[in-house]
């Protein structure tokens, strides 16, 4: 069966708990030019085997499967997407899949200025760029590496292509750079973007996560409220993972609360890893292998049929498991010790996307 033969009703699949699958989160690598303290704290990592690593054509096919069946947005991430050399090749393929409505890149912005006008030219729709602090230290002392000037050209040169809305992402970190939340909303108003504090998730083990350093949403809220004055939730959040609110001036920001307000029951993203491994959540321990399918020549309705049948089985709200520990007081630490980490790369937040 040709791609544009497939009915529009066999297009839309459904989870356990009647979630769709709309979003894809596709990592082009599993490497990264930072070391962020809650991501790569390691001094060193096993990295996924070259040879398993998708071309960009195995990428676009697999995200093809996924529209058949209702994906329309796909954001490239990592690892550090911008580290896959010629990334506009894969934008260019994605984008001619009519069905992919929208495509989005996750960066740290080290390479962005190099890049966003080829990406902006090859189809790209949006950029985020994950942003912890505005001081040039602190983003040394967080990273491992002294680039914050080359991210902030990164998010200059943004403005100067078509792009439209840019976003800001800002893992908000209790005792690190709550200070900082302010700062972050003024300096995203001077680039016409918006920013979006995620709390501090305990995804992998490797991530230095305590509780203690979790600034949650109420938090968050209170603190800017004593700066701005009253702020006012943005209705119609519908399966966007950010909550965004309004502060008195009309700005916008938006808050990621998956910690403390986990929001698993209107999730439809997935995940392919570089190496073509399927999580449905980010919490998930384990993946479905769609290279091996892939790379045996298996036919697309056998693809297709697959995933749909895994989607429609799927049971994950990781976040809400985790959260459900923690009410028993059994969410201490990392989800995985570090010793299985070494066993298994996919288990870490690089190797997911994020
Ligand atoms: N390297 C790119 C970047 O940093 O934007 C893309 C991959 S990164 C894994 C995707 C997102 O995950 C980033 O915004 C990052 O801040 C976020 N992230 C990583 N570890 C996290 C954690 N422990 N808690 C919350 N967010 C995390
Ligand atoms: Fe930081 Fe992203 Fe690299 Fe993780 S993948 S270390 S969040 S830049
Ligand atoms: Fe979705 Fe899993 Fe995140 Fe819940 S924890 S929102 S199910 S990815």
């Amino acid at each position: 069966m040709s791609l544009t033969s497939i009915d529009t009703s066999l297009r839309s699949v459904v989870d356990t708990f009647g979630r769709p699958l709309g979003s894809l989160r596709l990592s082009v690598t599993d490497r990264c030019n930072l070391r962020c303290k809650y991501c790569m704290p390691e001094p060193e990592y096993v990295w996924l085997p070259r040879e398993d690593i998708l071309s960009f054509e195995e990428m676009a096919t697999l995200a093809g499967y996924f529209a058949d069946l209702g994906v329309e947005k796909v954001r490239l991430t990592g690892g550090e997407p911008l580290l896959r050399r010629d990334l506009a090749r894969l934008v260019r393929l994605l984008r001619q899949d009519r069905r992919i409505t929208e495509v989005a890149l996750t960066t740290n912005g080290v390479l962005l200025a190099d890049y966003a006008q080829e990406l902006y030219e090859a189809g790209l729709d949006r950029v985020t760029v994950s942003l912890d602090t505005l001081r040039p230290e602190r983003f040394r002392q967080l990273t491992g590496r002294d680039e914050f000037s080359r991210v902030l050209e990164g998010i200059e040169s943004v403005g100067k292509t078509g792009f439209g809305h840019l976003k800001l992402d800002t893992v908000a970190i209790r005792g690190f750079n709550d200070d900082e939340l302010a700062p972050l909303v003024e300096f995203a108003k001077h680039y016409q973007a918006e920013v979006r504090f995620i709390e501090y998730m305990d995804v992998g083990g490797a991530n230095e996560w305590s509780l203690e350093k979790v600034l949650s949403q109420d938090m968050i809220l209170d603190l800017l409220g004593q700066r701005y004055g009253q702020i006012i939730p943005v209705p119609e959040r519908g399966t966007a993972p950010a909550q965004r609110f309004r502060l008195p001036d009309g700005t916008i920001f938006g808050i990621i609360p998956s910690t403390t307000v986990p929001f698993c029951a209107s999730c439809d993203r997935s995940r392919v890893t570089a190496d073509g491994l399927w999580y449905l959540c980010l919490y998930a321990t384990s993946g479905v292998d769609l290279r091996k399918p892939l790379r045996l020549g298996t036919g697309s309705d056998a693809m297709r049929d697959m995933i749909r049948s895994v989607w429609g089985g799927r049971r994950d709200r990781g976040a809400e498991d985790r959260k459900a520990l923690e009410q028993i007081g059994l969410r201490s630490g990392g989800l995985i010790d570090i010793d299985r980490l070494r066993q298994d790369p996919h288990l870490e937040m690089h190797a997911r996307g994020g």
